[in-house]
């Protein structure tokens, strides 16, 4: 035999090794669509229950970013969050702001991953939180990218032009915020953090393009952000609000759910759904397993069974599928949704145990 050939028997040992791991001994299929380097085709964003806070994370072709941790206690929830959706390394981490609410959890999650860019406002605080999140970041030989509006990333197949902060806003902290444009195919996403009516009007006169089909409601819904005009230049179908239930400022203000309300911009909100996945195609933004009629209406939101994804065969299990007791561990994540919203975001039924 040549030693090519041992290779080659080797690399279909291997393969078969691979089945055998995946259980379900029907599958043929070696890779899916999920772990060949094209594009699976989604781009996910979670905006991550933190309580009174922001954190979202968001996918795209095995690339994520993470803005923002919610407060130090949250930390570690999001670190076993990322862990779960498979994050090993994040290219990029946003810190928008240097209020606790949005850094708090990050110097824990930049412990945790491999992280690519580090990008946070030139707006220092004298807290202890921001300081050890310095620290954290200094000593990991890391380096702050600060964001210029206009700069645009790659992340994956998807991209995202810095749009705020515009200019110096002194002790204003909630307008120092990083906004986000993100967009994927024909879908548009926007993030601002925490950033007010005046930071708004800045991003308006500055002309860059703010539409968007999803928006995260600046600053937890708070009526000192979401101007209509700057709702109205974005024009988003979806608002998605990150607060805390029953929080001590009374976010989201009634005036904002009103304003939402009034455009019918459907509305979802983290202290009432929890963590929340919009799901993009590149052409149409769904959030699986939520109602899309919004979040005042809980009846009625179809019912979420809970599923075992082995992210290596794509395929996805009852829990007590024996596959799934088998599964590696690293392949292996849950998910709560319906049936058919695990088929949209690309995954196959085992035809053993046939969810
Ligand atoms: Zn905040
Ligand atoms: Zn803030």
């Amino acid at each position: 035999m040549t030693g090519k050939f041992c290779k080659r028997l080797a690399a279909v040992a291997a393969v078969f090794l691979v089945l055998l791991l995946a259980g379900c001994g029907v599958e043929i299929k070696v890779s899916s669509p999920l772990t060949e380097g094209k594009a699976e085709g989604n781009l996910k964003v979670h905006f991550i229950d933190v309580g009174q806070g922001d954190s979202t994370l968001i996918e795209q072709n095995g690339h994520f970013m993470l803005i923002d941790a919610g407060e130090r206690d949250q930390g570690e929830g999001v670190v076993s969050y990322l862990k779960k959706q498979g994050v090993k390394k994040l290219d990029y981490v946003v810190g928008t702001h240097p209020h606790s609410d949005h850094i708090g959890g990050l110097a824990e999650v930049l412990r945790a991953f491999d992280v690519g860019r580090v990008i946070m406002p030139a707006k220092e605080h004298t807290t202890k939180t921001y300081e050890n999140l310095l620290d954290e970041i200094a000593g990991q030989n890391l380096k702050i990218t600060l964001p210029k509006v206009g700069n645009t990333y790659e992340l994956g197949d998807s991209s995202f032009q810095i749009i705020a902060p515009v200019r110096d806003y002194g002790d204003n902290l909630n307008n120092w915020s990083v906004g986000i444009r993100l967009t994927y195919g024909e879908n548009r996403f926007v993030f601002c953090g925490d950033a007010e009516k005046e930071a708004e009007e800045d991003m308006i006169s500055n002309g860059l393009d703010l539409k968007a089909d999803v928006l995260k409601v600046s600053h937890h819904g708070s009526s000192t952000s979401s101007s209509g005009r700057f709702v109205d230049l974005v024009d988003p179908d979806y608002g998605i609000i990150s607060c805390g239930k029953n929080n001590d400022y009374g976010h989201p203000h009634k005036e904002i759910r009103a304003m939402l309300k009034e455009r019918n911009i459907k509305s979802f909100r983290t202290d009432e759904l929890g963590t929340i996945v919009a799901v993009s195609d590149g052409k149409t933004v769904t959030f699986p397993g939520q109602d899309p009629g919004g979040v005042t209406e809980k009846e009625g939101k179809p019912e979420a069974q809970e599923y075992v994804i082995n992210t290596n065969t794509g395929k996805f299990h009852f829990p007590d599928c024996k596959s799934a007791a088998s599964m590696k561990k690293e392949n292996k994540k849950t998910y709560a949704g319906a049936r058919e919203d695990m088929i949209k975001m690309g995954y196959e039924p085992c035809q053993i145990c046939n969810p």
